[in-house]
């Protein structure tokens, strides 16, 4: 069972893991060289993890435990600022 705000899981056997947590690296990200300054990213993310205040701002991370860790997000970043870690 998920313990949201401790931000572990549960695996299958019981254990403890961590959640998936998206780092967009700031010294890579450039949200200039994504379509009409929207972090292509946070379009991608299926759970609304990744936000934006607007255009052309840095985006950010919500709180991780609605990250999956599917790594979409990694895959369409054109500068590849985002690791699951
Ligand atoms: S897709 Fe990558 S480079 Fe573009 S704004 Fe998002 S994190 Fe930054
Ligand atoms: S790993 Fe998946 S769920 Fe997590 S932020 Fe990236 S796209 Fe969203």
């Amino acid at each position: 069972m998920c313990m949201a705000g401790l931000k572990v899981c549960e695996n299958k056997v019981g254990r403890a893991m961590p959640n998936p947590i998206a780092m967009i690296d700031y010294q890579r990200c450039n949200p200039e060289k994504c379509d009409s300054g929207v972090c292509a990213a946070m379009l991608e993310c299926p759970n609304k993890v990744l936000r934006q205040e607007a255009p052309y701002e840095f985006p950010f991370s919500r709180p991780s435990r609605f990250c999956r860790g599917c790594a979409k997000c990694v895959q369409v970043c054109p500068l590849e600022a985002i690791r699951i870690v």
